[in-house]
């Protein structure tokens, strides 16, 4: 942002406008959020889920719906933790909120041997803690603060780590089928996003106060990506719009693409070919 305070304010005032666009947009396009609609925002306490909260209130003051937000916390008791900084923030925001408490850190601990990283297993009994909550309290949506960057990362560790062309997706059912999940930041750069924070100063929590680090493999995605938009500015969002204009026909997934039917041979002999294919044995790779 600019030095020149004039400056610097309608700077950031462009941003937010962006912002609450990109939200809006993103709710009207996935269907997001509907009238009654009473939902629940995940509060990690990073700058990527009050950014969610505080773009949705203002999002709520001037919907033409009615709609309940409600802030949703785990204190997850990790070491350093100050129990006292959330609420009192959220008490100035005027939004109903929740702080539930569950010692994951302990269990994680125990669990995950010293030199790895410990992400993977507390993401997964945080979202059950959080889940199970939205189910007690009859919440209709749960918003997550993932945004554009979270989902093109997510994109390149699935490709290059587990062959897969997944990401993270706006809006989904949960595995259990019990809970539609949103993600309404999936629009929005994680750099807008983090100018956003500094501007309203959020009294941002970190995450990492157990102690864990990212994995080598995100780390990589990240670097690599950080690289690309600096000799190539645009392409990430490139990437994520991608996401959003797939070509079953130009890729090679026979369960999306019914290539068999640009054959034109009868049924009878496609299944005769399959035969001959499977009884042909795979030629050994060459080695040099
Ligand atoms: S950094 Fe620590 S608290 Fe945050 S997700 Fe990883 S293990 Fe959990």
């Amino acid at each position: 942002m600019s030095a020149d305070p004039r400056k610097s304010l309608f700077e950031a005032q462009k941003l937010g406008k962006r912002l609450r666009h990109q939200v809006g947009r993103a709710i009207g396009d996935f269907r997001m959020i509907e009238a009654g609609d009473k939902v629940m925002v995940c509060l990690s306490g990073g700058k990527d889920s009050y950014t969610l909260l505080d773009v949705l209130q203002q999002l709520q003051a001037k919907a033409p719906v009615a709609f309940e937000l409600h802030a949703v916390h785990l204190d997850q008791k990790q070491p350093g933790y100050d129990p006292d900084v959330l609420p009192r923030y959220l008490e100035t925001r005027g939004v109903p909120f929740t702080v539930l408490e569950q010692d994951t850190y302990s269990v994680v601990k125990r669990v995950v041997p010293e030199n790895k990283t410990m992400c993977g297993l507390c993401s997964r009994l945080r979202r059950g803690a959080l889940y199970r909550h939205a189910e007690e309290q009859g919440f209709t949506k749960i918003a997550l603060g993932h945004h554009r960057d979270d989902v093109v990362e997510t994109l390149f560790l699935n490709l290059f780590f587990h062959a897969k062309v997944s990401a993270m997706p706006p809006k989904l059912r949960s595995d259990d089928g019990k809970h539609v999940v949103i993600r309404p930041l999936s629009y929005c750069a994680e750099s807008d996003i983090e100018q956003y924070a500094q501007w309203r100063q959020f009294p941002i929590m970190p995450c990492n106060l157990c102690g864990s680090q990212e994995t080598l493999q995100r780390k990589t995605i990240k670097a690599m990506l950080e690289e690309w938009e600096r000799t190539h500015p645009g392409r990430v969002d490139n990437i994520f719009r991608a996401l959003a204009d797939i070509r079953p026909s130009q890729l090679a997934d026979r369960n999306l693409f019914d290539f068999d039917a640009l054959s034109g041979l009868a049924p009878d002999a496609r299944a005769w070919l399959a035969g001959v294919a499977e009884a042909v044995p795979e030629p050994a790779k060459e080695t040099s």
